[in-house]
Protein backbone atom coordinates (compact mmCIF):
# COMPACT_ATOMS: atom_id res chain seq x y z
CA UNK A 1 0.00 0.00 0.00
CA UNK A 2 1.53 3.48 -0.76
CA UNK A 3 1.61 5.85 1.54
CA UNK A 4 -1.07 8.35 0.15
CA UNK A 5 -3.42 5.11 0.69
CA UNK A 6 -2.30 4.62 3.97
CA UNK A 7 -2.65 8.02 5.12
CA UNK A 8 -6.53 7.93 3.89
CA UNK A 9 -6.87 4.67 5.73
CA UNK A 10 -5.43 6.10 8.87
CA UNK A 11 -7.60 9.28 8.81
CA UNK A 12 -11.35 6.99 8.04
CA UNK A 13 -10.04 4.65 11.20
CA UNK A 14 -9.31 7.48 13.32
CA UNK A 15 -12.73 8.83 12.57
CA UNK A 16 -14.25 5.61 13.09
CA UNK A 17 -12.67 5.08 16.58
CA UNK A 18 -13.20 8.31 17.66
CA UNK A 19 -17.08 7.99 16.56
CA UNK A 20 -17.72 4.90 18.84
CA UNK A 21 -16.41 6.82 21.78
CA UNK A 22 -18.45 9.69 21.08
CA UNK A 23 -15.98 11.90 20.18
CA UNK A 24 -16.53 15.03 17.40
CA UNK A 25 -13.63 17.05 17.93
CA UNK A 26 -10.18 17.30 15.47
CA UNK A 27 -7.75 14.60 15.77
CA UNK A 28 -4.39 16.07 14.66
CA UNK A 29 -2.46 13.53 12.75
CA UNK A 30 1.13 13.87 12.72
CA UNK A 31 3.71 11.84 10.72
CA UNK A 32 6.50 10.54 12.36
CA UNK A 33 9.21 10.21 9.31
CA UNK A 34 12.58 9.64 11.48
CA UNK A 35 14.63 7.04 9.50
CA UNK A 36 12.74 6.90 6.38
CA UNK A 37 13.93 9.07 3.45
CA UNK A 38 12.78 12.86 2.76
CA UNK A 39 11.11 11.65 -0.32
CA UNK A 40 8.56 9.78 2.03
CA UNK A 41 7.79 13.64 4.05
CA UNK A 42 7.55 14.75 0.78
CA UNK A 43 5.10 12.71 -0.21
CA UNK A 44 3.57 12.46 2.99
CA UNK A 45 3.23 15.99 2.31
CA UNK A 46 1.43 16.27 -0.84
CA UNK A 47 -0.73 13.68 0.51
CA UNK A 48 -2.58 16.05 2.99
CA UNK A 49 -0.49 15.54 5.89
CA UNK A 50 -0.38 18.74 7.39
CA UNK A 51 1.68 17.61 10.79
CA UNK A 52 5.38 16.20 10.62
CA UNK A 53 8.01 14.78 13.38
CA UNK A 54 11.25 14.13 13.43
CA UNK A 55 13.73 12.77 16.80
CA UNK A 56 17.00 14.07 15.97
CA UNK A 57 17.59 17.62 14.43
CA UNK A 58 20.34 16.78 12.46
CA UNK A 59 18.25 14.16 10.36
CA UNK A 60 15.77 17.16 9.92
CA UNK A 61 17.59 19.17 8.75
CA UNK A 62 19.03 17.42 6.26
CA UNK A 63 15.53 16.22 5.31
CA UNK A 64 13.34 19.22 5.82
CA UNK A 65 15.44 21.35 2.94
CA UNK A 66 12.81 23.25 0.63
CA UNK A 67 9.96 20.92 2.14
CA UNK A 68 6.46 21.73 1.29
CA UNK A 69 4.70 23.42 4.08
CA UNK A 70 3.65 21.83 6.96
CA UNK A 71 4.49 22.07 10.73
CA UNK A 72 6.90 19.89 11.81
CA UNK A 73 7.33 18.65 15.13
CA UNK A 74 10.27 17.56 17.39
CA UNK A 75 9.76 14.75 19.16
CA UNK A 76 13.52 13.62 20.39
CA UNK A 77 15.36 14.53 23.53
CA UNK A 78 15.62 18.31 24.40
CA UNK A 79 19.76 18.84 24.31
CA UNK A 80 20.06 22.02 25.67
CA UNK A 81 23.07 23.02 23.08
CA UNK A 82 21.09 21.89 20.61
CA UNK A 83 18.48 24.27 21.05
CA UNK A 84 18.57 26.74 18.72
CA UNK A 85 18.97 24.39 15.88
CA UNK A 86 15.37 22.80 17.25
CA UNK A 87 13.84 26.31 17.03
CA UNK A 88 15.71 26.95 14.03
CA UNK A 89 13.96 23.37 11.97
CA UNK A 90 10.90 23.07 14.03
CA UNK A 91 7.52 24.96 15.21
CA UNK A 92 6.70 22.91 18.01
CA UNK A 93 8.91 21.35 20.16
CA UNK A 94 6.80 18.47 22.25
CA UNK A 95 9.38 17.26 24.45
CA UNK A 96 10.09 20.05 26.76
CA UNK A 97 11.10 17.64 29.96
CA UNK A 98 13.15 19.83 32.44
CA UNK A 99 13.41 23.19 33.14
CA UNK A 100 16.72 23.58 32.09
CA UNK A 101 15.64 22.65 28.08
CA UNK A 102 12.15 24.76 28.67
CA UNK A 103 14.96 27.23 29.25
CA UNK A 104 17.15 26.97 26.54
CA UNK A 105 14.48 26.78 23.90
CA UNK A 106 12.55 30.03 24.99
CA UNK A 107 15.82 31.52 24.95
CA UNK A 108 16.92 30.60 21.82
CA UNK A 109 12.64 31.57 20.64
CA UNK A 110 14.03 34.91 21.74
CA UNK A 111 17.44 35.28 20.35
CA UNK A 112 15.76 34.19 16.82
CA UNK A 113 12.57 35.93 16.94
CA UNK A 114 10.55 33.01 16.58
CA UNK A 115 7.53 31.68 18.40
CA UNK A 116 7.73 28.36 19.20
CA UNK A 117 4.73 26.20 20.40
CA UNK A 118 6.21 24.21 23.24
CA UNK A 119 4.65 20.82 24.60
CA UNK A 120 5.70 19.08 27.94
CA UNK A 121 6.66 15.55 28.18
CA UNK A 122 5.42 13.54 30.72
CA UNK A 123 7.02 10.42 31.70
CA UNK A 124 3.79 7.94 32.52
CA UNK A 125 5.78 4.41 31.70
CA UNK A 126 8.65 2.66 33.31
CA UNK A 127 10.11 1.61 30.07
CA UNK A 128 10.58 5.51 28.97
CA UNK A 129 13.90 7.20 30.19
CA UNK A 130 12.44 10.85 29.33
CA UNK A 131 9.21 13.23 30.73
CA UNK A 132 8.46 15.04 33.88
CA UNK A 133 7.04 13.24 36.64
CA UNK A 134 3.08 13.93 36.01
CA UNK A 135 3.17 14.97 39.81
CA UNK A 136 5.59 18.31 38.95
CA UNK A 137 3.88 18.71 35.46
CA UNK A 138 1.94 21.44 36.57
CA UNK A 139 4.42 23.48 38.49
CA UNK A 140 6.74 23.17 35.52
CA UNK A 141 4.87 24.63 32.89
CA UNK A 142 3.95 27.24 35.08
CA UNK A 143 7.18 28.40 35.49
CA UNK A 144 8.01 27.98 31.81
CA UNK A 145 5.24 29.95 30.90
CA UNK A 146 5.80 32.98 33.86
CA UNK A 147 9.52 32.93 33.87
CA UNK A 148 10.50 31.96 30.32
CA UNK A 149 7.25 32.96 28.38
CA UNK A 150 6.96 30.08 26.65
CA UNK A 151 3.66 29.02 25.68
CA UNK A 152 3.10 25.17 27.28
CA UNK A 153 -0.23 24.01 25.20
CA UNK A 154 -0.24 20.85 26.63
CA UNK A 155 1.65 17.05 26.93
CA UNK A 156 2.80 14.93 25.05
CA UNK A 157 3.69 10.55 26.62
CA UNK A 158 4.93 7.93 25.74
CA UNK A 159 2.81 5.23 26.52
CA UNK A 160 4.30 1.92 28.06
CA UNK A 161 5.71 -0.75 25.58
CA UNK A 162 3.28 -3.89 26.70
CA UNK A 163 0.79 -6.13 25.52
CA UNK A 164 -1.29 -5.44 28.61
CA UNK A 165 -4.20 -2.93 27.47
CA UNK A 166 -5.21 -2.08 31.03
CA UNK A 167 -1.55 -1.33 31.80
CA UNK A 168 -1.81 0.91 28.78
CA UNK A 169 -5.25 2.50 29.70
CA UNK A 170 -4.06 3.61 32.86
CA UNK A 171 -1.05 5.49 31.72
CA UNK A 172 -3.14 7.39 29.21
CA UNK A 173 -5.70 8.19 32.19
CA UNK A 174 -2.62 9.69 34.20
CA UNK A 175 -1.41 11.88 30.89
CA UNK A 176 -5.24 12.75 30.27
CA UNK A 177 -4.98 13.83 34.18
CA UNK A 178 -2.12 15.63 34.01
CA UNK A 179 -3.16 17.44 30.40
CA UNK A 180 -6.10 18.72 32.83
CA UNK A 181 -3.55 20.00 35.58
CA UNK A 182 -1.26 21.82 32.68
CA UNK A 183 -3.81 23.47 30.18
CA UNK A 184 -3.63 24.08 26.83
CA UNK A 185 -5.46 22.75 23.96
CA UNK A 186 -3.07 19.88 22.91
CA UNK A 187 -2.81 16.10 24.55
CA UNK A 188 -0.29 14.09 22.06
CA UNK A 189 -0.83 10.55 22.98
CA UNK A 190 -0.68 7.69 20.59
CA UNK A 191 1.23 5.71 18.32
CA UNK A 192 1.26 3.14 15.83
CA UNK A 193 0.80 -0.08 18.43
CA UNK A 194 -1.62 2.55 20.87
CA UNK A 195 -3.71 5.03 19.16
CA UNK A 196 -7.16 3.72 19.25
CA UNK A 197 -6.48 3.28 23.31
CA UNK A 198 -5.37 6.67 23.51
CA UNK A 199 -8.58 8.31 21.54
CA UNK A 200 -10.61 6.92 24.20
CA UNK A 201 -8.51 8.61 26.62
CA UNK A 202 -8.79 12.09 24.88
CA UNK A 203 -6.43 12.18 22.54
CA UNK A 204 -6.06 15.20 20.68
CA UNK A 205 -3.13 14.75 18.58
CA UNK A 206 -1.57 11.13 16.99
CA UNK A 207 1.69 10.31 16.49
CA UNK A 208 2.39 7.61 14.32
CA UNK A 209 5.46 6.09 12.32
CA UNK A 210 5.07 2.41 11.19
CA UNK A 211 1.73 2.34 10.44
CA UNK A 212 1.66 4.86 7.73
CA UNK A 213 5.79 4.55 6.42
CA UNK A 214 5.98 1.05 7.40
CA UNK A 215 9.09 -0.65 9.70
CA UNK A 216 12.45 1.77 10.20
CA UNK A 217 15.58 0.33 9.23
C1 LIG B 1 9.12 6.98 16.89
C2 LIG B 1 8.14 7.76 17.68
C3 LIG B 1 6.77 7.77 17.34
C4 LIG B 1 6.16 6.89 16.26
O1 LIG B 1 6.21 5.55 16.61
P1 LIG B 1 5.47 4.40 15.76
O2 LIG B 1 5.30 3.31 16.74
O3 LIG B 1 6.37 4.05 14.63
O4 LIG B 1 4.17 4.95 15.28
C5 LIG B 1 5.94 8.59 18.08
N1 LIG B 1 6.40 9.37 19.08
C6 LIG B 1 7.70 9.38 19.44
C7 LIG B 1 8.15 10.26 20.55
C8 LIG B 1 8.61 8.58 18.75
O5 LIG B 1 9.89 8.58 19.13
Amino acid sequence: MDVELRIASMRERIAEAARRCGRSDDIALVGVTKKHPRETVVLAIESGLHDVAENYVQEARAKYVDLPPARRHFIGHVQTNKAKAIVETFDVVQSIDRLDAGRAIAKAARTLGKPVRALLQINISPTERFGVDPADARALAERLRVDEGLPIDGVMAIGPQTEDRNEVARAFERAAETFAEVGGTTLSIGMSGDWEQAIRSGSTMLRIGTALFGARA
